[in-house]
């Protein structure tokens, strides 16, 4: 078997049936499409990008001959690629910001496109991290539910690699629980197992699937 696919085979058979609500989001940034394109022809739907112009040059033919392919914008999303990137993708994980909001609600007018959105949460309270701080989140949740009408369908974090990725998950999922959505975007090769005791549905995963990235 591709090693590519007895590694998301595994990932899958971990995961278990008793959470076979979770989604793979195969992370395939830095990774060409020949790298990929076996987890593609296996039948797989969700993958993940942290560019938007990688994204564009990796994916666009492809999803016009494969319109079920979902793509994952999960990196920082500056506000001039905005446009483009409501275009090329189906979900949002990293919505962090009003600015940022105010143009993706604008352009899936313009494109009359819906996207899925996650709001990216700073669940450390790390200065050099991305995310709409925890004492912000009620006031930016409902700004962009009810004056941009975009779809939050739940939370997304990158906890701080400090060993306590339980009370940090823990936490996401109750601030999801507060604002009653429904879907979770969080754990990632290193700690997707952690995150399965709390009640994540979408896992980012890269190098556990295509290896280590150069
Ligand atoms: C790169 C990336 C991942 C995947 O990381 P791995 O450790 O390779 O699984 C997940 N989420 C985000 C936001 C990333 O940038």
């Amino acid at each position: 078997m591709n090693p590519i696919i007895s590694s998301f085979e595994n990932i899958k058979s971990l995961i278990g049936i008793s959470n076979s609500n979770v989604k793979i989001i195969a992370v395939s940034k830095t990774f060409s499409y020949d790298h990929i394109s076996p987890l593609v022809d296996h039948g797989h739907l969700h993958f993940g990008e942290n560019k938007v112009q990688e994204a564009q040059s990796k994916w666009s033919d492809l999803k016009k001959n494969k319109p079920n392919i979902n793509l994952h914008m999960i990196g920082k999303l500056q506000s001039n690629k905005a446009k483009e990137a409501v275009k090329i993708f189906d979900y949002i994980h990293s919505l962090d910001s009003q600015k940022l909001a105010n143009i993706l609600a604008k352009q899936e007018n313009i494109y009359n496109k819906k996207l899925k959105y996650f709001i990216q949460v700073n669940i450390g309270n790390e200065n050099q991290k991305a995310g709409i701080g925890i004492n912000l989140l009620d006031d930016f949740y409902y700004y962009c539910v009810k004056e941009l009408k975009i779809n939050i369908i739940g939370l997304m974090a990158i906890p701080p690699n400090d060993g306590k990725a339980d009370d940090y998950f823990k936490k996401l999922m109750e601030l999801n629980k507060l604002l009653g959505l429904k879907e979770l975007s969080m754990g990632m090769s290193s700690d997707f197992k952690i995150a399965l005791n709390y009640e994540t549905t979408f896992v980012r995963i890269g190098s556990a699937i295509f290896g280590s990235r150069s």
